[in-house]
């Protein structure tokens, strides 16, 4: 189990983590059909097979590029709100990520600065029923983790933003399409929230054979 990625790894992991959201197409689409307008598989999908491509095209020299050349290519075709979200979340990490390889701390830190520039550039808050009540508690859980390796980082954020999803079902939605549905969003979990969750787990289940 490696300890840290090299540039190519983290392209590995990042592949994974593009194909686990073009996998879970019909769960957003339904998950989107809920509670928004189900636009939100069909978005992801076409996102991150773009950031796929992007990733193979590009053999990045640092993990930092790898996390760049996801982000501009899913901000570039996703469209929609998650178009901007989850293109900042990969491209803020670019800007701290400037190290030849990535460890426990590194990815913390990817994570870290992926929830506030997506907090800086959307205006929502934890607790809004966002894909940021999974992607907060993963970096939280991330940092907690540091000290015991990246594998087990990787894992702790990866299960913080399952437990997210869970909990974002019971929030009253204050943002975005599902906002003007009020107490009855409560019940349905947060279609961004559940991709933070496949991308996360994607990550974590590859770096475990690293
Ligand atoms: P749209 O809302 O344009 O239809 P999508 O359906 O693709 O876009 O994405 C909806 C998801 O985007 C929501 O479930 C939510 O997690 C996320 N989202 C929307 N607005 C914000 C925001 N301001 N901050 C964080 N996440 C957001
Ligand atoms: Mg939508």
């Amino acid at each position: 189990m490696a300890d840290q990625l090299t540039a190519a790894q983290t392209a590995t992991a990042l592949t994974a983590a593009c194909d686990a959201i073009v996998a879970a197409k019909e769960r957003l689409t339904r998950a989107d059909q809920a509670i928004g307008d189900g636009d939100h598989g069909v978005g992801m999908a076409r996102g991150f097979t773009a950031a796929k491509e992007a990733l193979a095209e590009a053999s990045p020299a640092t993990p930092g590029e790898a996390f760049k050349a996801v982000g501009s290519a899913v901000l570039a075709t996703s469209g929609g709100a998650s178009g901007a979200i989850f293109g900042t979340m990969f491209r803020a990490p670019a800007k701290v990520l400037t190290g030849d390889t990535l460890d426990a701390d590194g990815f913390a830190t990817a994570l870290e600065a992926g929830a506030e520039q997506v907090m800086r550039r959307g205006k929502a808050e934890v607790g809004q029923k966002t894909m940021l009540d999974a992607l907060v508690p993963a970096a939280e859980a991330a940092r907690a983790a540091v000290g015991q390796g990246l594998a087990a980082t990787a894992r702790a954020a990866a299960v913080a933003s399952a437990d997210g999803v869970e909990r974002s079902a019971e929030l009253v939605s204050g943002f975005g399409k599902s906002r003007s549905l009020g107490e009855r969003s409560v019940g349905h979990p947060d279609p961004g929230a559940i991709s933070v969750s496949v991308l996360l787990g994607a990550i974590a289940d590859v770096v475990d054979t690293l």
